[in-house]
């Protein structure tokens, strides 16, 4: 399981790093058109996600460490192992996810 998390936060760091060094790409090239300034928004939004997503993995190995890993944040029930294989580092099981969701 924690070579899961490994592998999914390689994965993150790897596209985060190619997000980046295509903005720094765009930054070299101010005076481009403005559908370009389009794409780095999206880009800056893309980003926001990796970073979000990041910070899940984060947590979940935070959460490895202090052996709470797999159990929901919300209700502390076993989070299913087929969840934790599609997300390892889901934090909530699904009902508790889909009302944080909801709340936000
Ligand atoms: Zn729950």
């Amino acid at each position: 399981m924690l070579r899961e998390i490994d592998s999914a936060t390689a994965v993150l760091e790897a596209e985060d790093a190619g997000e980046s060094s295509e903005l720094s790409h765009l930054d070299q090239h101010p005076a481009d058109t403005a559908s370009e300034i389009t794409d780095a928004g999206e880009q800056g939004a893309l980003l926001e996600n990796f970073a979000d997503r990041k910070a899940q993995v984060v947590a979940a190995l935070a959460r490895l460490d202090d052996g709470t890993y797999g159990a929901c944040v919300d209700c502390g029930q076993q989070i299913p192992d087929a969840r934790l294989e599609v997300r390892p580092e889901a934090a909530r099981c699904l009902a508790d996810q889909e009302k944080a969701e909801a709340a936000e």
